[in-house]
C-alpha cells in the first residue's frame, strides 16, 4: 500500500520518492567504495547505477531529480577533501557533468532496450537479452567519457591515467547492470507469478552457492568453475529470478571476499585482482541471463506446442464427430432410400450396397460387399459394364439408362430396370468409384406396352371409322358423304386460287334391266368394275369419284377446264365400254355403257358449290335425253 501510494503521481509523492532515491543512491555509493578492490579509491563495481537502471526504467524521469541529488551528494563528498584543491567552477563543473553522466547512462540503456527489444520480457527471449548486454555495456562507456573527461578537464586526473580511469569507470558501471539489475527487474514478475516455488530446493541450491563461494572465495581454491552446473540447475529448475538473485549473491560474496583480500581473485596488483573478479562476474551474470531465456524461449515453444497439439486433437476430435454424423447421415440416406442404390470401385467391385439393391439382386448386403458385378450379376453384367467403364474413363454421369431381362427374375417374367451411373471423385479430382441407383420399371414397362396396343386398336378403329363415314361399302370408293365435303374444300380452295374446277356426273344406261336380266349380285358387281375402273382412269391425287347415288357416280376434277373434262369424261366412258360387260337388254348396245353429264366453272365466293351439280345434272339429263351413251357438255 505504501509503495503503491509512493508511485502516484503527486508533488508529495515526488518529492518523497526522489529523497528516497537519492538517500539510496548515497548508500549506494557507500557501499561501492566499501566494496572496492582497492579500499576508499576505486570501486570495482559502482552499485548506483544498476539501482539507477531498474529506477529509470520503472519510473522514467520521475526518478531523475533522485539520482541528480545521490550524485551531487555523493560527488560532492569526494571533492571536498581533493587535493590539489578545487575551484568552485571546477566543483560546480564535476557535479554537473556527473549528474548528467548518471542520469544519461540509464536513458540511453532504456532507450536502446525499449526500442530493440521486448522490454515487457526482456529476459525471456535471447534477442532481449542480447540488446540488454549490449546497452548496459555501451551505455557506461558514455558515461565513463563525460564523467573522466570532466575530472581531467579540472586536473583531478592526468592525461596519461585518463585510460585506465575510463575502462575502470566503464566496467565498474556496467557490471552491476549485468548482474544485479536483472534481479531486480525480474522481481515484479516473480511476485505476481512464482509463488509456488519449492523452498526446499532453492533452500539447497542456496546452500551448494554458498558452500562454493566458501570454497572459492573464503579459502581460496580455484573451484568456481563448479558455479556452472548448480547455475544451470538453478535456471532449469527455478527460472530466472531465483537464478539471477543467486548470481547477484554470488557475486556479491566475490566482491566482498575479493575486496578483503581473500579468495581465488587476490593476485599480486589490485588491477590484476579487479580484473579477475570483474570478468568472472561478467561471464557468470551473462551465462545466467542467456541461458534463462534460452529455457523461458524453450518453455513458451513447449507452451504454445502443447496448445497447437491440443487444439490439433480437439479438431481431431471435431472432425471426427462430423465425420460419423456425415457418415451416419449417408447410411441413414443409403437404407432409407426407396430406390437401389450402390457404390464400385474401379474394378467394379461392390463398396457400399443399400437394402433396396440387395432385394432386387436377390442377395444380402454383405455378399455383395468385395465382389464383382460379373460374381453378382453375371447374366446382366456384359450388357452394364460398358455403362460402369464410360463413367470411369470420361468422368460424366449417364442417366436413365434401361436395362430388361427375363432371365434375371425369379419367375422369368421380364423385368426392366432404370439405372443411372455417377461418377465420384477423388481428391486428385479423378473419377475412381461409380454411384449407382436403380428402379425397377416393370410395371410402368408394361403398363406403356399396354397403352401403345390400345394406341393401335384404337387407329385401326379410327381407320374404319372413317371408312364407314367416308368409303362406300359396295364400290369402296368415297361416298355421297366424302363427296360433298371435298366438293365443298376444293370449292373454297379454287375460289381462292381463281383456278377452275370441272364435275362429271354420269349414270349406267338401263341398268335397271341390267338387275332384272343378270340379278342384283351381278348388278352390284358390275357397280364395282365400273367404279374401279374409273378410279383408275383418274391421274391427279385431287382428283375424286364418288358414289353419288344408286348407280350413279360423280367426279370432282380440281384446276380443271370443260375441254380437260371433257377428255377425262371420254376417256372414262371409252374405259367402261372397254370393260365389255355383256348387257343384253340395252337398247343402244350389248355392252354396258354409261351417260356423262360435264359442267366447270370458275367458283366463287358469291356462289355455292351446288351450283356446278345442277349443271352437272343437268348435262347428264341431256345425254339420257339425246339417247344416251354420250357425254354431253353443260353450257349456259
Ligand atoms: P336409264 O338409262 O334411264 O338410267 O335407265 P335405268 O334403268 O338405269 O333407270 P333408273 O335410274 O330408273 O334405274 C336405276 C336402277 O339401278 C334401279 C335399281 O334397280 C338399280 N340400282 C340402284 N342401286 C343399285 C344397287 O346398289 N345395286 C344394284 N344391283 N342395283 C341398283
Ligand atoms: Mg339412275
Ligand atoms: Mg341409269
Amino acid at each position: 500500500m505504501k509503495g503503491n501510494w509512493l508511485l502516484q503521481k503527486g508533488t508529495s509523492q515526488f518529492i518523497i520518492l526522489n529523497l528516497l532515491i537519492a538517500i539510496a543512491y548515497t548508500i549506494g555509493v557507500n557501499f561501492s567504495y566499501e566494496f572496492a578492490t582497492v579500499p576508499g579509491k576505486v570501486a570495482s563495481v559502482w552499485f548506483p547505477s544498476g539501482m539507477t537502471l531498474a529506477l529509470v526504467f520503472w519510473l522514467g524521469d520521475r526518478a531523475l531529480l533522485g539520482i541528480i541529488i545521490g550524485s551531487i551528494l555523493s560527488v560532492s563528498k569526494g571533492l571536498l577533501g581533493s587535493d590539489p584543491p578545487l575551484s568552485i567552477f571546477g566543483f560546480i563543473f564535476i557535479n554537473a557533468a556527473c549528474a548528467i553522466a548518471n542520469c544519461i547512462q540509464p536513458l540511453v540503456a532504456i532507450y536502446l532496450i525499449k526500442k530493440f527489444s521486448d522490454h515487457q520480457n526482456i529476459f525471456s527471449s535471447v534477442n532481449s537479452v542480447v540488446v540488454y548486454i549490449a546497452a548496459v555495456i555501451f551505455s557506461p562507456a558514455l558515461s565513463a567519457t563525460i564523467g573522466v573527461t570532466s575530472m581531467w578537464m579540472t586536473e583531478r586526473i592526468i592525461w596519461n591515467s585518463y585510460e585506465l580511469s575510463w575502462v575502470t569507470w566503464w566496467l565498474a558501471s556496467a557490471l552491476p547492470q549485468l548482474i544485479f539489475t536483472p534481479t531486480l527487474l525480474l522481481w515484479k514478475d516473480f511476485c505476481q507469478t512464482y509463488r509456488q516455488q519449492n523452498f526446499w530446493e532453492i533452500g539447497l541450491a542456496l546452500n551448494v552457492f554458498l558452500l562454493i563461494s566458501w570454497v572459492s572465495f573464503i579459502q581460496g581454491y580455484p573451484v568456481a568453475y563448479l558455479f556452472l552446473p548448480v547455475l544451470i540447475w538453478t535456471v532449469f529448475r527455478f527460472g530466472s529470478f531465483i537464478a539471477s538473485l543467486l548470481v547477484s549473491l554470488v557475486s556479491l560474496i566475490a566482491i566482498f571476499s575479493t575486496s578483503q583480500g581473500y579468495g581465488l581473485f587476490v593476485k599480486g596488483s589490485p588491477n590484476e585482482s579487479l580484473l579477475l573478479l570483474q570478468s568472472f562476474t561478467a561471464v557468470f551474470s551473462l551465462t545466467s541471463l542467456i541461458l534463462s531465456a534460452v529455457i523461458d524461449e524453450l518453455k513458451v515453444a513447449q507452451f504454445s506446442l502443447k496448445q497447437s497439439m491440443e487444439n490439433l486433437e480437439a479438431q481431431v476430435i471435431e472432425r471426427t464427430i462430423e465425420l460419423q454424423q456425415s457418415e451416419a447421415q449417408i447410411n441413414g440416406f443409403f437404407s432409407a432410400a426407396p430406390i437401389g442404390m450402390g457404390i464400385v470401385d474401379h474394378h467394379l467391385r461392390y463398396i457400399r450396397v443399400n437394402q433396396v439393391l440387395a432385394e432386387i439382386n436377390e442377395k444380402s448386403i454383405n455378399e455383395h460387399l468385395g465382389k464383382t458385378l460379373q460374381e453378382i450379376l453375371p447374366d446382366l453384367s456384359p450388357y452394364i459394364e460398358g455403362f460402369f467403364y464410360q463413367v470411369l474413363t470420361t468422368g460424366k454421369p449417364l442417366l436413365n439408362k434401361e436395362n430388361s431381362s427375363s432371365a434375371y427374375s425369379k419367375n422369368k417374367i421380364e423385368q426392366t430396370w432404370l439405372a443411372s451411373f455417377f461418377p465420384i471423385f477423388d481428391l486428385n479430382n479423378l473419377p475412381f468409384r461409380v454411384g449407382f441407383v436403380v428402379i425397377e420399371i416393370s410395371d410402368r414397362k408394361r403398363a406403356e406396352a399396354d397403352l401403345k396396343y390400345a394406341e393401335s386398336v384404337l387407329r385401326k378403329a379410327n381407320i374404319e371409322l372413317e371408312k364407314l363415314v367416308n368409303i362406300d361399302e359396295l364400290t369402296q370408293i368415297a361416298n355421297r358423304r366424302c363427296f360433298n365435303d371435298r366438293l365443298d374444300l376444293e370449292w373454297e380452295r379454287l375460289c381462292r386460287e381463281q383456278q377452275p374446277l370441272a364435275l362429271l356426273l354420269f349414270d349406267i344406261d338401263y341398268f335397271k334391266r341390267y338387275n332384272d336380266c343378270y340379278g342384283h349380285q351381278l348388278g352390284d358387281d358390275c357397280l364395282t368394275a365400273i367404279a374401279q375402273t374409273v378410279k383408275l382412269v383418274l391421274c391427279r391425287p385431287a382428283d375424286l369419284i364418288a358414289r353419288y347415288g344408286g348407280e350413279e357416280f360423280a367426279v370432282i376434277l380440281p384446276n380443271t377446264d370443260l375441254d380437260g373434262a371433257v377428255t377425262v369424261a371420254e376417256q372414262i366412258s371409252a374405259a367402261i365400254k372397254n370393260l365389255n360387260i355383256t348387257h343384253q337388254n340395252s337398247d343402244i348396245s350389248d355392252i354396258v355403257t354409261i351417260s356423262l353429264g360435264v359442267a366447270s366453272l370458275l367458283p366463287s365466293f358469291s356462289q355455292e358449290p351446288s351450283i356446278l351439280i345442277k349443271q352437272a345434272d343437268v348435262a347428264l339429263y341431256k345425254a339420257k335425253q339425246k339417247g344416251r351413251n354420250q357425254v354431253v357438255v353443260f353450257y349456259e
